[in-house]
């Protein structure tokens, strides 16, 4: 007899753990309360533009590709994907532009040119993000950091060894002022950390190795965007035998003798060997078990940040424009203590815009128009949802653009669309917005995230980006491989 997994959620995570499940041979269904898979990464179609509504950097391809071949699929049949040359256009209050190259010799050049920074500087950087990379970050990010299997490998005690103590008890920020002259490739380098949602003057300098990512191993566009990749793991896993049941939202996590045997879902009890949330871990606890307080030691750990986000159809092309851009705030401190700290609007904040109609002219976009997706970081909290606080928000980038770009951006929006904080809560079930589940604003963030497995019901496994190692699309693929692995290695337990 099959094992029976039944899995809450199709976000990323949610579709990789079913297929690698059902390549080992378990009977897999999951149900999405939505009407759409993808969770945070689907589409919005509006007058004639499509956006993609929630991540845009596709890094890591090679994570994706190891699905297909473990499903012996091509992965081409499913979609495609390129490298792209400028990863990201950086844009400065004082008229610096600078071109992100993927290549980091590119790269280098272009920062000595534009900002007298040593190329030097930048390539050891590099090299030393690639080091703490392939010796710390892999061990961490591929392993559970709850089983003892873990520390007692040999490559741990190889990792513990490359380890600096600056890299723990240093900021991102101080390590970055430390190795760069730049204010400009400082702030560069700081903003690394709000790729999980965290502040570069309270995350460790662990983060450090995020940029390798980008400048080592290359920045992707998926033809089709962001929506290609979610759309391209359901199709493996319907191809897998995955069955999916969407507008069924699970009610409860049924228990019996501390054991997950199945799930309420309208009102009807379901039957299975194993569960894995997708869930965010805190709705999981409160909502589904009850258990308010597990829920609340859950939340003890800062949550990564929010966003606010318009869509925006634009009736004209901005040829100074890439794929990625960023128009930064003056002051990037006051910025991020407004997200951390005191959770309030801030008035210059830096500003992300991705156009995919870059990459895809007359797809996205009609002709001779483009589709922005403009991006602020604000604080994970409902509040920032109030109509006067998106409004301010909108006022202060549009006002920002027209000194940065020297046009009125306003009268050129001819379709909006927009997200915030709530509205992720009530989409994707995101604990007050929180794009990436929890923060890494403090030394012990990346060992404070919960389990891919629960401690007292045994059978009930998680995968997402809530839970260990984190949020973001690579983390989320890593997280639904860890989580399968433990299942797959406890099989055995599950068949009564
Ligand atoms: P989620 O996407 O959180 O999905 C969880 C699913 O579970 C949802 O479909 C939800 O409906 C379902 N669910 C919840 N409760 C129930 C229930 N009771 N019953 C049934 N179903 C349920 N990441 C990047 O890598 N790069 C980026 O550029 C990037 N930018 C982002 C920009 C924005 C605006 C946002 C919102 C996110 C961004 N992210 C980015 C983060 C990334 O999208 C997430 O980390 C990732 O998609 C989370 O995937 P997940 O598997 O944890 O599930």
């Amino acid at each position: 007899m099959r094992t029976k997994v039944f899995i809450i959620g199709s976000g990323i995570a949610g579709m990789a753990c079913a297929i690698r499940l059902a390549v080992h041979g378990f009977e897999v269904t999951v149900f999405e309360k939505n009407n759409y898979p993808g969770g945070k990464s689907h589409l919005i179609e509006q007058d004639g533009y499509r956006f993609d509504a929630g991540p845009s950097l596709f890094v890591q391809p090679g994570n994706i590709e190891e699905l297909f071949k473990l499903c012996n699929e091509d992965i081409q049949q499913y979609f495609n994907y390129a490298p792209i040359e400028v990863g990201c256009k950086y844009f400065y209050e004082d008229g610096v532009v600078l071109n992100a190259y993927s290549n980091k010799e590119l790269l280098a050049e272009e920062l000595e040119s534009k900002t007298g920074e040593a190329t030097g500087h930048i390539i050891s950087y590099l090299e030393e993000s690639k080091a703490i990379y392939k010796h710390t970050g892999e061990i961490f990010l591929n392993n559970s950091l709850h089983k003892a299997s873990t520390w007692f490998h040999a490559t741990v005690l190889k990792a513990l060894l490359h380890t600096k103590p600056s890299y723990i008890f240093s900021t991102l920020n101080n390590a970055n002022k430390r190795k760069f002259s730049s204010p400009h490739v400082v702030q560069l380098f700081n903003r690394f950390a709000t790729y999980n949602g965290s502040s570069p003057y309270k995350a460790p300098a662990m983060l450090q190795l995020i940029p390798h990512i980008e400048f080592n191993e290359g920045v992707f566009y998926p033809k089709g965007g962001m929506v290609a990749v979610s759309n391209a793991l359901y199709n493996l896993a319907k191809k897998m035998n995955v069955q999916f049941y969407f507008n069924s939202p699970v009610q409860k996590i049924i228990t019996q003798h501390n054991r997950a045997t199945g799930l309420l879902v309208n009102e009807k009890g379901l039957y299975a060997d194993v569960v894995v949330s997708n869930a965010d871990v805190y709705f999981t606890y409160r909502l589904l078990l009850n258990d308010k307080h597990k829920a609340n030691e859950i939340l003890r750990q800062e949550r990564s940040s929010s966003a606010i986000v318009f869509y925006w159809g634009i009736k004209k092309e901005f040829t100074q424009l890439a794929l990625h851009n960023i128009f930064f705030s003056k002051n990037y401190e006051a910025e991020f203590r407004s997200i951390f700290n005191t959770k309030t609007v801030y008035a210059d904040p830096t500003i992300y815009i991705n156009i995919t109609s870059k990459c895809e002219p007359g797809n996205h976009a009609p002709a001779g128009k483009e589709n922005w997706f403009v991006m602020v970081n604000v604080a994970s909290d409902v509040k920032m949802s109030e109509p006067e606080i998106i409004q301010s928000y909108k006022k202060n980038i549009i006002a920002k653009l027209r000194r940065m770009l020297q046009t009125d951006i306003e009268p050129l929006i001819e379709t909006e669309a927009v997200l915030h904080p709530q509205k992720i809560e009530a989409e994707t079930s995101g604990f007050a917005g929180a794009i990436y589940g929890t923060a890494s604003n403090s030394r012990h963030a990346a060992f404070s995230r919960h389990p891919n497995f629960c401690k007292t019901i045994c059978g009930l496994y998680f995968a997402g980006g809530t839970v260990h190692p984190g949020g973001g699309i690579p983390l989320c693929l890593k997280s639904a491989e860890i989580t399968s692995n433990l299942i797959i290695k406890n099989s055995s337990k599950y068949i009564a």
